[in-house]
């Protein structure tokens, strides 16, 4: 009887319970509705931002106790740095670490709040420095998971030239364009964070608050994008079909991702191997290569056990982190050990590489980035004009990153001027995009990648020995939402030798790129100096945004041309394109681009490309130590060529500043001065902050 009584009184209780929440059901207390802007530091990160920010963020507001949870609601933009969150003392976390714009919601734990006044800071957790934006901060009178299952929507994605479900990212953002909170089940084929879902099959139901969305389906950079705006009412179901379609055409090119991590090994990062298997499915990456920090993950029983395997040939890598910089390396074997990172010098991490896995790959990765206090390509002893190192360390990659697009540049065409010195010094490396993507939304696994001339009619079942072959050669394209195709005299591509006889090549240029990017300038290079340039003025339509054949007077020394398109890299929820990453500049403008690889000009018809740095050598070698008679010869050459007799000088012993080397160069044509004064001047910066 007793226990009766008890129960009945409980269902009484709950159905009050209930009356209370329904009719407070739409109530909403606002605490703040303006963006305010928040820096940790005392100079700005971003020019952007207004000029005096606070520190932290406190307001006061009555309230009454509350005796089941809340949610708190706010909107956050750029954050990078550590925000703690509380509610009357009470911690109620830490900002996502995120810098797209989102909103955030917080359970406020029942009687967190006060019968009167009541205080909620955001503060920062952290002393690096962070510029942020928050507000649109509202407390909501229900608990969180009732708020995110208000209303259903159910969503499909098909791919328009067949009708089959595709693995896509679905992107949720709400009225104002932030990302949102949303209530996905637990699934093993869903990747879900804030307003993303990655889904494997193409098929997902979840929740939203009551309201107005937009609602993205893609799946990567080769294809285009559906959206559609819903109302989300209480209690209701909405179902919406989106189609996307393919709109650049690869045909006999793959895309690879060769630097992919998860949190499984690497610990740093959010996305689990599952996670993972699902997310490189969703962006479309062929050849995908997991390279976890010296841990060797394999993406294949997963990707099986998921059915993700017919969409692409993973690949097993590692990346060779050590004090002296990062290398990803691939194709090695799941089983032998990594070797020892504790390397005194480059030289020893080809050895160690050579002792264990015998990688026929090795990248450098992100050049020009600080990790532990060092910077692959510091100044202080890397001439990025001559490709030189002052270190006399062996370069021990065949290759290397010059997009990495979670760990950006202020100015991306600064890892191109690396690779271009590199080149001129005798190096013939594969230029790489790569995602070194650690999360599932936050920075997007492919979104840099590289396309290699592979067959590729099954993407389960692409030949690894002949892309690997074919990317050490350099039969390779870079993209990061362009796609830049370039082909010399009708038939010969990146990492080709054009054996041209006749006086003029022809050189055609194709950019690419999805409806969702646009491309307005192309630049044709040679031996890494512009030589030729174009506005692009219908470049934001699907497929090819433009085509050109440029007729360039054949040279008579070998050269390497590489055509690079680039545009604004527009706010795309579905696809941001992150900020920097160690930015050395307060002020940046997002771009989008794309790069063929290298075709050599054989300009000389010796039958093999040779470099700017071998020219140099055989010029400075015939010259037998007349210098006026060197610096006659270097007429009939470019600047990369008079770069590097400028630091075979120097090398030879510092003779650069010497009056006879000053009055040559006087009578010298315009392109030895530039090649001589630009070597002259990096040299310098080197040599001061050593
Ligand atoms: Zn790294
Ligand atoms: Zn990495």
């Amino acid at each position: 009887m007793k226990l009766y009584i008890q129960r009945k009184t409980k269902l009484i209780c709950l159905i009050l319970l209930f009356i209370t929440v329904k009719q407070a059901g739409s109530q909403t207390i606002v605490l703040e509705n303006q963006m305010v802007p928040l820096r940790i530091g005392n100079h700005p990160e971003w020019l952007n931002f207004s000029n005096a920010p606070q520190r932290e963020l406190k307001i006061v507001f009555e309230c009454t106790q509350n005796p089941t949870q809340k949610t708190l609601s706010l909107r956050q933009e750029d954050v990078k740095q550590k925000w703690l969150l509380q509610l009357n003392g009470k911690e109620l976390g830490n900002l996502n670490i995120d810098e797209n714009p989102m909103i955030t919601y917080w359970a406020v734990p029942p009687d967190c709040l006060n019968n009167g006044q009541n205080s909620l800071l955001i503060e920062p957790a952290d002393t690096t420095i962070d510029d942020i934006r928050i507000g649109n901060i509202s407390l909501i009178d229900q608990p969180l998971l009732q708020l995110l299952s208000q209303g259903k929507v159910e969503i499909s994605v098909t791919d328009g030239d067949n009708g089959y479900l595709v693995p896509a990212r679905i992107t949720v953002v709400g009225k104002d364009g932030a990302l949102q909170p949303l209530a996905a089940p637990t699934d093993r084929y869903l990747a879900t964070r804030t307003g993303c879902i990655y889904t494997g099959t193409g098929k997902v139901t979840f929740g939203l608050p009551a309201g107005v969305y937009t609602i993205y389906a893609n799946h990567g950079f080769e294809y285009g994008v559906d959206s559609v705006k819903i109302v989300v009412k209480s209690g209701e179901i909405l179902s919406k079909k989106l189609v996307i379609s393919r709109e650049v055409s690869t045909e006999g090119w793959i895309s690879t991702d060769t630097h992919i991590h998860t949190n499984y090994y690497a610990g740093d990062g959010d996305a689990t191997l599952m996670e993972r298997a699902i997310t490189i499915a969703g962006e479309g990456i062929e050849l995908p290569v997991l390279t976890d920090h010296n841990v060797k993950s394999n993406l294949d029983s997963i990707a099986n056990l998921l059915g993700m395997k017919k969409y692409y040939t993973p690949i097993v890598g590692f990346e060779y982190t050590t004090p002296l910089g990062h290398f990803n390396v691939f194709p090695v074997t799941i089983h032998t050990p990594v070797p020892d990172n504790h390397v005194k010098s480059w030289n020893d991490v080809a050895d160690n590489l050579q002792k264990s896995d015998k990688p026929e790959i090795t990248i450098l990765n992100h050049a020009l980035d600080n990790h532990n206090n060092f910077r692959p390509f510091d100044s202080k002893y890397h001439i990025s004009c001559a490709g030189t190192d002052l270190r006399d360390w062996k370069f021990p990659a065949i290759a290397m990153e010059v997009i990495n697009s979670s760990a950006q540049l202020t100015d991306y065409m600064r890892l191109y001027e690396e690779w271009f010195g590199m080149m001129n010094r005798g190096y013939n490396l594969t230029p790489v995009g790569a995602s070194d993507s650690h999360t599932v939304s936050r920075y997007l696994v492919g979104q840099g990648r590289t396309y290699i001339k592979t067959k590729d009619t099954n993407p389960d079942k692409i030949e690894i020995k002949e892309a690997v072959k074919n990317f050490k050669d350099g039969k390779v394209m870079v993209s990061f939402g362009l796609l830049t195709e370039m082909v010399v005299d009708t038939k010969y591509g990146p990492g080709e030798l054009v054996p041209s006889t006749s006086k003029e090549l022809m050189v055609s240029v194709r950019v690419m790129g999805p409806g969702w990017t646009t491309a307005n300038r192309i630049v044709l290079y040679a031996n890494g100096i512009k030589i030729r340039e174009d506005a692009i003025l219908n470049g934001s339509g699907p497929g090819i945004k433009y085509f050109k054949t440029w007729k360039i007077p054949r040279p008579k020394y070998d050269v390497f041309l590489v055509a690079i398109a680039e545009g604004p890299g527009g706010n795309k929820p579905f696809w941001p394109v992150p900020k920097p990453y160690q930015n050395t500049s307060s002020s940046w403008i997002p771009r989008v681009f794309g790069s063929t690889g290298a075709i050599w000009i054989d300009g000389d018809g010796d039958g093999q490309h040779t470099s700017a740095y071998m020219y140099a050598r055989k010029l400075i070698e015939v010259s037998k130590g007349n210098i006026s008679n060197l610096i006659e010869k270097l007429t009939s050459y470019d600047a990369a060529v008079a770069i590097q007799v400028a630091a075979i000088l120097q090398e030879q012993g510092d003779i650069l500043s010497s009056p006879e080397v000053s009055k040559a160069i006087k009578k010298s044509t315009p392109m030895t001065k530039s090649g001589f004064k630009k070597f002259i001047a990096e040299y310098k910066i080197s040599k001061t902050s050593r």
